[in-house]
């Protein structure tokens, strides 16, 4: 460590064993990056992108050339047949919303299988709030299998549920803020094909947070659908907003109806000047990842020497980019918060406090120095401050930066007496 921050000897020391025990988890993470990027780099050529791409449109944004190239090349990267990627889609939430409006009709049912899906969602589907036309206001049934005590995925309550009719299957390939392991494309592989099995309903991923960690997306597994967002993974830090669709090119156009509205579909949608952020944020997306996954890593072995427990553990291997943290107590989880801010590269001057966030029974508080509003991919943490006191933690754009906010943030627990 380097003399720019006063990191204490316990703390570095810390640090320094955390990064040789975490030594062949990074050569994994290179290597998936590495052939991540050879497949974005090979979609690109196939393609053919070019400067003329980056055009602005504006208006209608009728034949913006950009915008359906990229659509092209993004399918290619995630293996399917057809995508939607927009900066118009405002984020994850209403990315996901207009493709369960774009593929559910009334007096279907949407089958929820891996428990409750993330807060956000509620709203789309009817579970929470009344009065802002939910699926469920449009005659769209909502069932739910929930998650084995372990977390994991009950598969035979999903046949058992699949025995009645069911349009589409819902999956949600992140642990979002639960303790649930996060699945990977082979546990979402086992789900579609016992739906495939008993039912055509459409297998929807929710793929937030997930995109570049394998080598391969959901689509190459049994899904027919995945979305997410561009301020996670696949905007490569560098998209200003927007989300994305991808999966079979039926379904994709009828997202597409959603999207903007029937009859139009993709065919409007002027491109702002967004598009050369979008190419180059998916360009970086593999390496970006990479750099969010070994700061997680990082700060899941750290914490493990200082005698926390972590999940995943800093030895597992990754399937989204999310590190949980548990910290024993309330007192801990804002001196991290509080110790990571301090490491940010934008309003590192701030000192986040614990709110009152609508929604949460509990106090939350979060720390965010990002260089877009709200984005994830950058290093950010929330700890709610109720059981099991845990932290959840994802990002930074590089590694050696996101180590640093790791660091002030067990540097701040130490300061306050709190370390274990
Ligand atoms: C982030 C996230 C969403 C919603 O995304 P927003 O961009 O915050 O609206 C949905 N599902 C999961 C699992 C997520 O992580």
């Amino acid at each position: 460590m380097n003399s720019f921050f006063n990191i204490d000897s316990k703390v570095a020391a810390a640090a320094e064993k955390a990064l040789e025990a975490a030594s062949a988890s990074f050569a994994r993470i290179d290597e998936i990056r590495a052939y991540n990027q050879e497949k974005v780099l090979a979609a690109f050529i196939k393609n053919s992108v070019t400067e003329s791409h980056f055009t602005e449109s504006t208006g209608y944004g009728y034949g913006d050339r950009g915008r359906d190239v990229l659509d092209s090349v993004l399918a290619d990267c995630v293996g399917a047949q057809d995508s939607l990627i927009r900066h118009s889609l405002t984020c994850g939430t209403h990315t996901l919303g207009v493709a369960l409006f774009g593929l559910l009709r009334p007096g279907d049912t949407m089958l929820c299988v891996t428990g409750t899906p993330y807060d956000t969602i509620h709203s789309v589907i009817g579970i929470k709030g009344s009065g802002m036309g939910s699926l469920k206001d449009f005659g769209v049934t909502y069932k739910q299998v929930d998650l084995l005590p372990d977390g994991t995925v009950d598969l035979e309550c999903i046949e058992k549920a699949l025995e009645e009719k069911v349009a589409m299957v819902y999956i949600q390939r992140s642990r979002g803020y639960s303790l649930r392991p996060s699945l990977g494309v082979e546990d979402i592989e086992k789900i579609a094909k016992i739906v495939r099995n008993k039912s055509d309903a459409v297998i929807m991923v929710d793929n937030c947070y997930g995109e570049f960690v394998e080598r391969t997306e959901p689509v190459s597994h049994g899904a027919d659908i995945i979305a997410g967002s561009l301020i996670k993974n696949p905007g490569g830090g560098i998209a200003k907003c927007g989300g994305y669709i991808a999966g079979r090119a039926d379904l994709v156009e009828k997202c597409s109806y959603r999207m903007t509205t029937p009859g139009l579909g993709r065919e409007v949608g002027p491109s702002l000047g967004q598009t050369r952020g979008l190419f180059m944020g998916l360009f970086n997306a593999p390496h970006i990842v990479g750099e969010a996954l070994k700061t997680a890593v990082f700060a899941a072995s750290l914490f493990e020497q200082l005698g926390y427990e972590t999940t995943p553990h800093s030895a597992e291997k990754r399937v989204d980019i999310i590190q949980a943290l548990k910290l024993c107590n309330s007192e801990t989880l804002i001196a991290f918060c509080q110790g990571m801010q301090k490491g940010a590269p934008i309003d590192s001057n701030v000192c986040p406090e614990p709110w009152d966030m609508p929604g949460y029974d509990n106090q939350v508080i979060m720390s965010a120095g990002a260089f877009t509003g709200g984005s994830s991919i950058e290093l950010s943490s929330d700890a709610p401050l109720r059981e099991p006191f845990a932290v959840w933690m994802q990002g930074s754009l590089n590694f050696d930066s996101g180590k640093v906010g790791i660091m002030l943030a067990a540097q701040e627990i130490f300061k306050r007496g709190l370390l274990k």
